[in-house]
């Protein structure tokens, strides 16, 4: 990892963090890397990877310190589809929902941290991945309760998920109230899972569809108030938005490190390959985009742990999630035209990895979608 040293030059206390999981998670990944999805996370679960750090005025704060351990445990080389199931539960479900309920509510589902519940985050349906407001899975008020039906599909763990994140339509039409956003177990009389999807991207992480016949909610499971489903998700997405590519950073390390390696020790026209003025240039986009990409993600993680709304960050979010997505995607590409044939072998040390970076343009609001909203919030009359 030497190659990556002058990129490590953050806050001391945040960078020994790192040095901390990676060191931690490294032995431990060796002895579940063949193990399958479930056993890994509890692994990851069980040297704290999960566990929220309380708020204080304390620095590193808590998102900060969430944000170093999956970056330490990605430069451990932990399967990158683990870390951002990971990070996608920690940033996209944990630290909303802490935000969002009571502390007694808090309390009573904290249990996720302990890696032996699992969280998702079910929002997509097959007709509406974009367009939330389309969605056609319905909660209607009946005995003091809900009744839910409906489906939600490409959900990240939703084979293997213990409790769910779900949004359904309360009202009709495309009104900012129509929605409501509900937090219960799968285990309710009702849930079945749908079909599983295999994926070329993050192929480890299970993806699925959650459907719900005639399912009875307690009035509990309702998160917020009745109507507030899309301010939830503003929350969710915009938590999500700022952080969730710091399990990317890990990666990103390690591709380049071994790119370095590999530039430095093949031979091409009688020199070293990485004497090329055009081959140096490459490596330092790569610099460059891991540069970038960690800078912008501890300066989210550094606003929210100063106590900033996530709704607020909305733009500042989009803006980080495309940047790193797109960064991410760029140095996997300069890694793929250095590594020669080697990058499609699927045996190699420098095989590539290009469907991951890929699925980052897609996840979290597709980039293009974000990038309207970008234009609209600077006053353009732009609509979706
Ligand atoms: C790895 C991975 C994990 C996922 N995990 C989850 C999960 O846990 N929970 C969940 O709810 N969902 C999840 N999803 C689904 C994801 O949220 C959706 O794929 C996303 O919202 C886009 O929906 P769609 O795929 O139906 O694409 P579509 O809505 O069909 O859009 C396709 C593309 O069309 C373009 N487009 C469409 N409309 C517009 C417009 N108005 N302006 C500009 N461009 C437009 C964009 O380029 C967009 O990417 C996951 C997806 C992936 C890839």
């Amino acid at each position: 990892m030497t190659a990556t040293g002058p990129l490590r030059t953050g806050d001391p206390r945040t960078e020994q963090l790192v040095d901390h999981y990676r060191d931690l998670a490294a032995p431990r990944w060796e002895q579940v890397a063949d193990k399958d999805f479930a056993a890994q996370w509890q692994a990851m679960a069980d040297l704290g990877v999960l566990r929220l750090a309380e708020p204080s005025d304390e620095t590193p704060g808590p998102v900060t310190r969430a944000l170093a351990t999956i970056e330490g445990i990605g430069l451990a080389g932990v399967d990158p589809g683990l870390c951002y199931a990971l990070a996608s539960q920690l940033f996209g479900m944990q630290f909303p929902l802490r935000a969002a309920l009571s502390p007694d509510a808090w309390r009573a589902v904290a249990d996720v941290q302990d890696g032996g519940v699992l969280l998702c985050h079910a929002l997509t349906e097959r007709k509406g991945g974009s367009d939330p407001l389309s969605m056609a899975t319905r909660a209607r008020r009946e005995g003091g309760g809900w009744v839910l039906d409906g489906a939600k599909t490409f959900i990240t763990a939703a084979p293997v998920a213990d409790r769910a994140i779900i949004f359904a339509r309360t009202a009709e039409g495309r009104s900012p109230f129509a929605l409501s956003a509900f937090l219960f177990p799968l285990d309710l009389p009702g849930v079945s899972r749908g079909e599983t999807f295999d994926k070329t991207a993050l192929p480890t992480v299970p993806m699925g569809e959650l459907l719900f016949d005639g399912v009875r909610l307690p009035a509990g499971a309702l998160i917020g108030e009745e109507g507030s489903g899309l301010a939830v998700m503003a929350s969710t997405t915009a938590w999500e938005r700022s952080v969730i590519l710091g399990y990317a950073l890990g990666p990103m390390h390690r591709t380049l490190a071994r790119t370095v390696d590999w530039a430095c020790g093949r031979e091409h026209f009688g020199r070293p390959m990485g004497a090329s003025h055009q081959v140096a240039a490459r490596v330092s986009d790569m610099a460059l985009a891991l540069h970038r990409s960690r800078v912008q993600l501890y300066a989210m993680a550094a606003r929210l742990d100063a106590g900033t709304p996530a709704r607020q960050l909305a733009a500042e979010a989009a803006l980080t999630k495309i940047s790193v997505s797109e960064d991410y995607v760029r140095l996997t590409e300069h890694a793929t035209a250095l590594s020669g044939v080697r990058a499609f072998l699927t045996d190699s040390e420098l095989t590539a990895d290009l469907a991951g970076p890929m699925a980052a343009l897609t996840y979290a609001g597709p980039n293009d979608l974000l990038r309207v909203g970008i234009a609209r919030q600077l006053g353009l009359p732009v609509e979706n």
